[in-house]
């Protein structure tokens, strides 16, 4: 059978990064894709592991040569995610989680709509910025950008089929491993197996 795809997506700085990676670890048969940006490596970054990190002229000839299952532009920066190994996950059975913007989630949903739709949501807009304060990786003119970004993005949550309120990591993590297996027990991912019983 094949896997099933993932799409988490959520402000910049909410913790759904924690989050995934959180439930990944916990997980070992789920896998991350891992996107092409050409923002900057932030330190404690490793390329190939959070990202492949890409000049704007190889971002646009992957780009031309159709390498991505999606891609947007995201403050100032170009991220997208690589087709081939996540096709080849999938067809291998496994399940992938894409962990992208609302642009780049309407994309899939608009060529994979049988992917699953995950929105992590802020207790509040103060708690986003405090969060992407405290994170010390950007600028503050970065900091206002994303948080202005966060406001559009929210508005997209409701074409989402689930949505999260990130209060604690753990309690997160253990809605998200609750989708998941909800998902696995679906009729119509299951009704080959009926056939068995038979
Ligand atoms: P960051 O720069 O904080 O790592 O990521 C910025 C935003 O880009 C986040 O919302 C992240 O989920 C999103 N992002 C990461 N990879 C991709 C991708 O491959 N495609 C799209 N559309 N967004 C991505």
């Amino acid at each position: 059978m094949r896997g099933q795809l993932y799409v988490v997506s959520g402000p910049s700085g909410v913790g759904k990064g924690t989050v995934v990676s959180e439930f990944l670890n916990q997980n070992k048969e789920v896998f991350l894709s891992v996107s092409a940006t050409t923002r900057a490596k932030r330190p404690g970054e490793e390329e190939g592991v959070n990202y492949y990190y890409k000049s704007q002229e190889e971002f646009v000839k992957m780009i031309e040569n159709n390498e991505f299952m999606e891609w947007a532009q995201f403050c100032n920066n170009y991220y997208g995610t690589p087709k081939a190994t996540v096709e080849n996950i999938l067809k291998s059975g496994k399940d992938v989680i894409l962990e992208i913007e609302v642009q780049g989630a309407m994309q899939i949903k608009k060529n994979f709509p049988e992917s699953i739709f995950v929105f992590v949501l802020p207790p509040s807009l103060d708690e986003l910025k405090k969060r992407l304060i405290n994170r010390g990786t950007e600028s503050e003119e970065v900091v206002n950008l994303r948080i202005e970004t966060a406001k559009k993005e929210i508005l997209y949550a409701k074409e989402y089929d689930y949505l999260l309120v990130n209060d604690t990591v753990s309690d997160t993590v253990s809605k998200l491993s609750g989708i998941i297996i909800s998902e696995r027990c679906k009729t119509e991912r299951l009704i080959d197996e009926l056939e068995v019983l038979k």
